[in-house]
C-alpha cells in the first residue's frame, strides 16, 4: 500500500523538494494533504497535480476562494483553515507520514501535534526541535513517533548511525554561507538579496539568512544534540564549502563514517521518504573527479558570533534555546526588511538572551510563553537599531 502524506508547508523550498520526489514515485506515495500560509496560486496548482484530500490555508478568506477553485476545476478537496485545523489534521488518522516543513515557530504546534499521534515524521522545521528539544524526544519516545530528519547534516548523520553505543563524536558541516571569505568590516553592509543568494543550495529566505549568519550552524549543533541524545561537547563544526560531504559519526575506535552526495535537498527527502529502502531522487550523480577537491577548515565564531550565541543557549538551557530561536526570527525579519543591519542580527539577539526568562519550560504552553517574550523585546530591541 502507498504511503499516504500529509505536507505541511507544501509551498516552500523543501515543500516543491518533496513533491518532485513524489511525482518521480507515484507508485510510492498518495498525497493525503497540503498546506500553505500565502501562496495561494501555488497551492492551486499543487492540489490540480496531486488531487490531496484536504488542503489547509491560514486566512479564511483564502480557504474560500480555493474551495470555489477547487470545486470549478472538478475537485473534491476540502479546504480548512487556521492552525486550530492545521494540528487536528496533523494529529488525525488518515495519513501515515508528516512532512514537517513549516518555517519557524509556526511550524512548532502542527508538528507536536503529530509528534503525539506517532506518525512517521520527516522533520525539516528544526526550529520546531530547537523550541522544544526535550520535551519533542519525550512525546516521540512516548508515542513511538518515528522521527527521521531531512535538515541534509542530520539526514547523513542519521545514515552513518550504525552502532549509536559506539558513537565518540558528530562532525557537522557547513558551507559558511555566501560570507565566509569576507572580512569582518564588509559585513554591515550585506544587503538581504546578497544574504539569501547562497553559493550551494537554493532555500527558503529565512533560512538562507540563517546560512549567512550562521546562526543555521547553531540551530543545527541544538537540533543534533536532541535528535541524537548527545551532549554539545561531543558535537564539532567543520566548514566544507563544497557542500558534498553532509556530515560525519567519529566511532571510538576512530573510524570515521561520512555520507555525500551533490547538494540537493532530494537526496536526503527520498531517503527520509522511503527509509528504510531507497527510491530514486532525481538528483545528479556524484562526479568526484570532476569536483576533484574537498577541503575543510575550523569554523570562525569572531566573525560570525551566532554560532557561539546558539552554542551558549544550548549550555544554558531551554528557555535560552527558545529566547535565541525568537530572537533571531524577529531580527531576520527585520533585517530582510531593510530595518536593521545583517550585523545587528546578533546585536539583538545577545540582548534578548541577556533577560530573564519569563517561566522555565516544562511544557509548550511554557514555550510559547518565552517565544512571546523574547518577540517582545527583540521588537523593542529592533526599534532601537532601525534605521
Ligand atoms: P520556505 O520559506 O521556502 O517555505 C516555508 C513554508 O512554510 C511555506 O509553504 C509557507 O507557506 C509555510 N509557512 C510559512 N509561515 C507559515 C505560517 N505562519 N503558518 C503556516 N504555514 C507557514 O522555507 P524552506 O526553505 O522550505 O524551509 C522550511 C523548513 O525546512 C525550515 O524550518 C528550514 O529551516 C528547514 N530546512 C530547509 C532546507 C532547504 O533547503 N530549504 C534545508 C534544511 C532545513
Ligand atoms: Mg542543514
Amino acid at each position: 500500500m502507498s504511503q499516504r502524506l500529509l505536507v505541511l508547508g507544501s509551498t516552500g523550498s523543501i515543500g516543491d523538494s518533496i513533491l518532485d520526489v513524489v511525482a518521480r514515485n507515484p507508485e510510492e506515495f498518495t498525497v493525503h494533504g497540503l498546506t500553505a500560509h500565502r501562496r495561494m496560486d501555488k497551492l492551486y496548482q499543487q492540489c490540480l497535480k496531486f488531487r490531496p484530500v484536504l488542503a489547509v490555508v491560514s486566512e479564511p478568506h483564502h480557504a474560500i476562494e480555493l474551495q470555489a477553485h477547487l470545486l470549478a476545476a472538478g475537485l473534491r478537496t476540502e479546504v480548512y483553515c487556521g492552525v486550530d485545523a492545521l494540528c487536528a489534521i496533523a494529529g488525525a488518522s488518515d495519513h501515515d507520514t508528516v512532512i514537517a516543513a513549516i518555517v519557524g515557530a509556526a511550524g512548532l504546534l502542527p508538528t507536536m501535534s503529530a509528534v503525539r499521534a506517532g506518525k512517521k515524521i520527516l522533520l525539516a522545521n528544526k526550529e520546531a526541535l530547537v523550541m522544544s528539544g526535550a520535551l519533542f524526544m519525550q512525546l516521540a519516545n512516548l508515542s513511538g513517533a518515528t522521527v527521521v530528519p531531512v535538515d541534509s547534516e542530520h539526514n547523513a548523520i542519521f545514515q552513518c548511525l550504525q552502532d549509536p553505543r559506539g558513537v565518540e563524536r558528530l562532525l557537522l558541516t557547513a558551507s559558511g554561507g555566501p560570507f565566509w571569505t569576507w572580512p569582518e568590516q564588509a559585513l554591515a553592509a550585506v544587503t538581504p538579496a546578497q544574504a539569501c543568494a547562497h553559493p550551494n543550495w537554493t532555500m527558503g529566505r529565512k533560512i538562507s539568512v540563517d546560512s549567512a549568519t550562521m546562526m543555521n550552524k547553531g540551530l543545527e549543533v541544538i537540533e543534533a544534540r536532541w535528535l541524537f541524545d548527545i551532549e554539545v561537547k561531543r558535537i564539532d563544526v567543520l566548514i566544507h564549502p563544497q557542500s558534498i560531504v553532509h556530515s560525519m559519526v567519529v566511532y571510538q575506535d576512530q573510524s570515521v563514517l561520512a555520507q555525500l552526495g551533490n547538494p540537493d535537498m532530494r537526496i536526503p527527502i527520498a531517503h527520509a521518504l522511503a527509509y528504510p529502502r531507497r527510491i530514486p531522487s532525481g538528483a545528479l550523480p556524484l562526479d568526484l573527479a570532476a569536483i576533484a577537491t574537498l577541503t575543510f577548515e575550523r569554523p570562525d565564531m569572531q566573525r560570525f558570533p551566532c554560532l557561539a550565541l546558539a552554542l551558549e543557549a544550548l549550555k544554558s538551557g531551554a528557555e535560552a534555546c527558545v529566547m535565541l530561536n525568537g530572537a533571531n526570527e524577529v531580527a531576520v525579519e527585520a533585517f530582510l526588511a531593510h530595518r536593521i543591519r545583517f550585523t545587528d542580527i546578533w546585536g539583538v539577539i545577545e540582548h534578548v538572551l541577556q533577560g530573564t526568562p519569563a517561566c522555565s519550560i516544562n511544557s509548550i504552553d511554557d514555550v510559547l510563553c518565552v517565544d512571546q517574550q523574547a518577540r517582545r523585546v527583540g521588537a523593542q530591541v529592533i526599534g532601537q537599531y532601525a534605521r
